[in-house]
């Protein structure tokens, strides 16, 4: 008698706790706003399933197991093999208030305000950029993967913190589990979200989503490639946020090196390295959204008529790419060149000036000379 009434109560309890939240589905997100973060009540235009966070531009994906040893070769066939646990539904807890959603655990809130965050940044590319959603196609939000790794052949398990990226070799975004050294969690934060979003919107405009193109046999361009992308993905975000300052919402510290416009040119970049920016190529990635940066500020042009000429320069700077990748010489002024060369002949030398201004070496001077004469 005593299990049946046990199990009866089980029952009940199963088939009460679950609201059931109606489209369009809204729910209580934290967002970034002119006065910091906020809890808003917002609608969510893609969202199918608020019970395992899918819907039409991606699903989050719980429980993925990232294996750091891969081998590159294999993962070239299959891409998939970079996880030794592919992961599966997440579930999410919450209270339906008027028919909003309230997130009952950490968690559950995070992964809302996430997924907003993300139907944010394939609105902006879909109504500024023209990329529709079959273009950008849906993306995995791997949501607190963690890391196999072997040291003297033991398995080791670990979580990365203070991070989050976009795969290439798959199109899938890792967000990291939260540090409680951040202070607005990276995975909330709309400039972070943005900042990889651009790497995905770079991936799609410059290398037509192939892993292979980003390949090259010298080491000092890859670096310079990887620079690009940043300086790229920085810019896409502050264009997308239009705030300088939000990255130092999660980590103050990156502000020095990640807030435009940043403090030092090229030339003082190659003189005092690391004692200027400690961040390798990020540095000369900070100084691309820098000049980039002060384009959209100079009042001679709107920041979206400047982000549409870096985003067609990224096409036609595949080609230089494609033409130089192996050459020691490749650098930043390939890309810088085609940028020039998307404005309208007269508007050339402004440019020309800004750029010349952030990339003052001597290197770079000559190499854009053709373009951007003295
Ligand atoms: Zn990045």
């Amino acid at each position: 008698m005593r299990a049946a009434l046990l199990v009866s109560l089980l029952f009940l309890s199963q088939s009460c706790d679950k609201p059931t939240a109606s489209r369009p589905f809204k729910a209580k997100v934290v967002v970034s706003t002119e006065d910091g973060y906020r809890w808003q009540e917002l609608e969510f235009k893609y969202l199918q399933d608020p019970d395992r966070m899918r819907g039409d531009i991606g699903d989050i994906v719980g429980g993925v197991v990232f294996n750091i040893i891969f081998d590159t070769d294999i993962v070239k066939e299959d891409p998939e093999s970079l996880y030794s646990k592919k992961g599966g539904d997440v579930k999410t807890d919450y209270l339906l208030e008027d028919g909003v959603i309230l997130a009952q655990n950490m968690d559950t809130l995070a992964m809302f305000s996430l997924y907003k965050a993300f139907e944010i940044c394939v609105d902006f590319w879909k109504d500024h950029f023209g990329l529709s959603l079959e273009d950008q196609k849906p993306s995995r939000l791997l949501y607190d993967p963690q890391y196999f790794f072997e040291v003297e052949g033991t398995r080791v398990s670990a979580v990365r913190k203070r991070n989050a990226s976009y795969l290439l070799q798959t199109g899938d975004f890792m967000i990291n589990k939260t540090s409680s050294t951040e202070h607005v969690p990276l995975k909330v934060n709309l400039a972070v979200l943005a900042h990889e979003y651009g790497h995905k919107i770079f991936n799609i405009q410059f290398a037509r989503r192939d892993v292979t193109f980003y390949e090259t046999k010298n080491k000092r361009a890859e670096t310079q490639l990887l620079g690009i992308n940043e300086g790229w993905a920085d810019f896409a975000s502050w264009l997308l946020t239009q705030r300088a300052h939000e990255f130092e919402a999660s980590i103050p510290a990156l502000g020095k090196e990640r807030s435009l416009p940043v403090s030092w040119t090229n030339s003082q970049l190659i003189k005092e390295g690391g004692a200027i920016c400690g961040g390798q190529y990020y540095c000369k990635g900070s100084l691309l959204a820098s000049s980039l940066y002060e384009l959209s500020q100079m009042g001679t042009w709107d920041a979206m008529t400047v982000g549409k000429h870096v985003f067609d320069a990224l096409l036609t700077f595949r080609d230089d790419w494609e033409a130089h990748k192996n050459e020691e010489t490749f650098d930043f002024y390939y890309f810088l060149i085609r940028i020039v060369n998307e404005f309208e002949e007269g508007e050339r030398a402004g440019v020309c000036t800004v750029f010349k201004k952030w990339f003052d070496d001597p290197f770079t001077l000559e190499s854009m000379k053709l373009t951007c004469p003295d």
